[in-house]
């Protein structure tokens, strides 16, 4: 916009890039071009022949007029010429006179020679010479008022006898050309002009014979002309050869024979015969040359000059110029030009008004338009034009008018589109900026996370290490240094390699390459090659990095754990554990024997003991019978009916407590020995076959039995009822006197968050719980209870304190569980831990 502006702003100051300036500007130009090339054209013509232009056509016509004046007037000097030539040859044929001229010849040759020597005076008296003269005057008339004519005596030696001059009568012309020529029988002749002696002026004479009947020559008649006088007016050249024309005549010395229209350039006048003419026209005529030249004249001015030369004998001939001033032969065409230049400006002119008022009042509407539209463009919206008129700018204006009424609506809709569209921008722009502020953050938590990730992996005291697609090392942490006793700067851009022990390379390349096709090392074995030689047990966790399209693998992290000590604890525990075993068996093998072996002598013990007390009863009812000494029977009697049977039955006592301990032992090192059967275990109806056993007891002591739907798991079928029967009778044992026993049998999947320091790893078990209302146990007992022959209350009831040794034998053995929570007075909880049914 604002450059729009601004070059409408330029508009008036480029004045001349207005319409009408420019309009003026071409029409000027176009008609000037148009203008001159016509004036041109009818100047000097156009192509092609078709028209040769005014100053060619001037140059022709003068040329024309030049050669047809010159021709003319040749032929009028010859036409001359030969009439006179005709007048003399009638005359001189005329025998009318033949007899005056013999006579008064004759009269003359008598006077002279009787001596009369003024005969001149006294012929003019006589009648034949009054005749002759009066014939000479009429014919005279005829030749014109400059013309002398005179008849010459030949036998007098040339004397003029009769002339229309009187004054010529006498005159001797014998020197003169005509006269030998007229003697030697020429018929005529005519003679170059010259100067006459007599008159000192130009003369020029024809002359004939006159001839008696005999054809004797008696006299000649002698025509004598002033050239200048007659051929002057002969060369006038009236007004067709304008103000500076002129026909000169010279003859073939270029003498002039007539006086010049012009003076010389120093100013004299030329006098005929006197002057000879240096101009080039004339210098071609006096040649003999016919033609037409432009060339310097006498003057030395420029002149277009017809020449021809005149053959006026065969002996001698004239040079005619018939010659104009070319100033004067182009003094018309370079009027025209003049005349064509003013018309032409003033055409131009006339144009350029015409052109400034057309294209005022065509721009005028225009210029209102483009005002419109300036002031539209400065932002007026409402502006309109009057656009009332029907032409081309009514038009216009009615189409702009329409345009900047939907511009403006257009204009009004974009004001609201840009004000929503800046609304969202700012929106989007506000979004942006928190955007930002959040990448920002984001990217500062990045950075410290990096950071923090870098010191992790630095300091981590995991080994970690990183190796691109190339398998080139490009991460070695500290734990990784002391783990291979290597500088992270040595290896840091050399191969992996380097870290295995030379054994397992091929291996770990196949590994190198799974792991950077994506695939996770978890928990994988692989040794690393220390620097002094020594190789680790390391635990491996791998994952590639991919680019960001998930394709291109970019390296691969590894973390390892060395695992060297614990796998030397683990042969050493395991190396235990053989010898333990091996320990175990011997000790049930040792606990079988000796329980199996002491058995005998505790049978005999008791046998014997009952023996003992059948002797000592038959001794104390002998005592009575017999009657012995009070005395005696005083000391001996308590001994006998109180002590040794009280000892006896401490002996029995201790037989049958040793015997059923002696069971217990044989039970347990039984149970090491007995092949296992585990299958899925039904336990609900294992329950049910429990309590069934102990239903007696249960309905005695009017106890509540609860039991859940229960989950199967994997057990010996025998050894595991053995387990619950167990578990119940203790439930039973252990109830609170005085309260009503409630005993729940429930189960479940194990739950690592409440089970799981108890449950063994990698298997899914199932737990059960046998739970009572009894009296409980201590919180310090219950560690205790599960050793072997442990009783809390040994008097209480009746148990071994073998029971809970024996389940949590048996469970070990079918890698089961057991413990116990337990609340003194409140009851107890014992939980079986069993793999999951579906494990198998
Ligand atoms: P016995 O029952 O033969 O004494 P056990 O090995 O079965 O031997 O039990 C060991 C001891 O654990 C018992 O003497 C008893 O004190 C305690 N006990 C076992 N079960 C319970 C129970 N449900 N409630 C309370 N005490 C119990």
């Amino acid at each position: 916009m604002p450059e729009r502006r601004m070059s409408t702003n330029l508009f008036p100051r480029l004045a001349f890039k207005s319409i009408r300036t420019r309009m003026a500007l071409v029409f000027v130009i176009f008609t000037s071009v148009v203008l001159v090339a016509v004036i041109y054209g009818l100047l000097y013509g156009l192509p092609g022949n078709l028209f040769n232009g005014w100053q060619e056509q001037q140059k022709r016509e003068v040329y024309d007029s030049l050669n047809l004046t010159a021709d003319f007037k040749r032929h009028q000097l010859l036409e001359w010429i030969e009439t006179n030539r005709k007048l003399m040859s009638i005359a001189t044929t005329n025998r009318t006179y033949d007899y005056q001229i013999e006579t008064l010849l004759a009269t003359v040759q008598r006077m002279k020679q009787t001596g009369v020597t003024d005969w001149r005076v006294k012929i003019i008296s006589d009648p034949n010479y009054n005749t002759l003269r009066y014939e000479l005057l009429e014919m005279k008339k005829v030749f014109g008022p400059s013309h002398q004519i005179s008849i010459v005596d030949v036998d007098g030696g040339g004397d003029i006898v009769v002339s229309s001059n009187e004054t010529q009568v006498g005159e001797n012309v014998s020197w003169e050309d005509f006269y030998p020529k007229m003697l030697s029988n020429t018929d005529e002749y005519l003679g170059e002009a010259h100067e006459d002696l007599r008159s000192q002026s130009p003369v020029l004479n024809f002359s004939r014979p006159v001839r008696n009947e005999d054809g004797k020559l008696i006299a000649i008649l002698l025509l004598e002309l002033d050239p200048s006088e007659i051929l002057t007016p002969l060369l006038e050249t009236g007004a067709g050869l304008g103000t500076t024309g002129e026909i000169v005549l010279v003859n073939q010395d270029r003498m002039i024979l007539t006086y010049l229209r012009h003076s010389l350039p120093d100013g004299s006048i030329a006098v005929p015969l006197m002057y000879q003419n240096p101009g080039i026209p004339a210098m071609h005529a006096a040649n003999g040359e016919n033609g037409i030249t432009e060339a310097k004249d006498y003057r030395g001015v420029m002149v277009l000059a017809a020449y021809r030369f005149i053959d006026v004998t065969p002996e001698w001939g004239w040079g005619l110029v018939v010659k104009k001033d070319l100033a004067e032969v182009y003094a018309p065409v370079q009027r025209s030009i003049f005349f064509s230049i003013a018309m032409g400006v003033t055409s131009i002119l006339l144009i350029i008004l015409v052109t400034i008022y057309l294209s005022s009042s065509l721009t005028k509407p225009l210029l209102e338009v483009s005002q419109a539209a300036q002031k539209y463009t400065e932002g007026d919206l409402g502006v309109r034009i009057d656009a009332s008129g029907n032409d081309e700018v009514g038009l216009l204006a009615k189409s702009f008018n329409s345009m900047a009424a939907r511009l403006q609506d257009w204009y009004g809709e974009m004001e609201q589109r840009v004000k929503s569209r800046t609304e969202e921008i700012t929106a989007v722009n506000e979004q942006l900026k928190t955007e930002i502020e959040q990448r920002k953050r984001i990217e500062g938590e990045l950075r410290e996370t990096r950071d923090y990730l870098e010191n992790l992996l630095k300091y981590a005291n995991a080994p970690i290490i990183v190796w691109d697609a190339e398998n080139r090392i490009t991460r070695f942490n500290r734990a990784f240094e002391h783990l291979s006793g290597r500088n992270a700067a040595d290896v840091l851009g050399s191969s992996i390699d380097q870290i295995f022990p030379s054994g397992q390379q091929a291996h770990m390349h196949t590994l190198l390459q799974n792991a950077g096709r994506g695939e996770r090392w978890e928990s994988v074995e692989i040794p690393i090659h220390h620097v002094d030689g020594s190789a680790r047990i390391v635990l491996w966790n791998s994952a590639t990095i991919f680019s960001n399209n998930g394709v291109i693998p970019l390296g691969t992290i590894a973390q390892g754990l060395d695992i060297t000590e614990r796998k030397k604890a683990e042969e050493i525990q395991a190396q235990l554990s053989h010898e333990l075993a091996e320990k175990n068996d011997e000790l049930e093998q040792i606990v079988y024997v000796t329980s199996h072996d002491l058995r005998s002598p505790l049978v005999n013990i008791q046998g014997f003991s009952k023996e003992l007390d059948m002797s000592i009863k038959d001794i104390s009812q002998a005592m009575d019978v017999d009657g012995f000494p009070p005395s005696v029977l005083d000391k001996v009697l308590p001994i006998i009916q109180k002590e040794i049977p009280q000892a006896l039955g401490y002996i029995q006592t201790s037989t049958i407590k040793m015997d059923s301990l002696i069971s217990g032992l044989l039970k347990l090192s039984r149970l090491g020995r007995a092949v296992l059967n585990i299958v899925p275990l039904d336990m609900d109806e294992l329950i049910r076959n429990v309590l069934y056993a102990l239903e007696y007891q249960i309905k005695v002591d009017g106890i509540q039995i609860n039991v859940e739907k229960l989950p199967v798991c994997l057990g010996d079928a025998v050894l595991i009822n053995q387990v619950f029967t167990n578990l119940v009778d203790n439930a039973i044992k252990y109830l609170q006197p005085g309260r009503a026993g409630v005993i729940s049998i429930t189960g479940r999947k194990a739950n690592r968050n409440r089970d799981g320091e108890h449950i063994p790893q990698g298997k899914d078990y199932v737990v059960y719980c046998v739970q009572d209302n009894g009296i409980g146990i201590a919180a310090a007992h219950l560690a205790k209870i599960f050793e072997i022959f442990h009783r809390l209350d040994p008097q209480g009831t009746f148990g071994e304190g073998l029971g809970l040794t024996i389940v949590r034998h048996t469970l070990d053995r079918q890698q089961g569980r057991i413990w116990v929570e337990s609340l003194p007075g409140e009851g107890s909880k014992f939980f079986v831990a069993l793999p999951h049914g579906n494990n198998s």
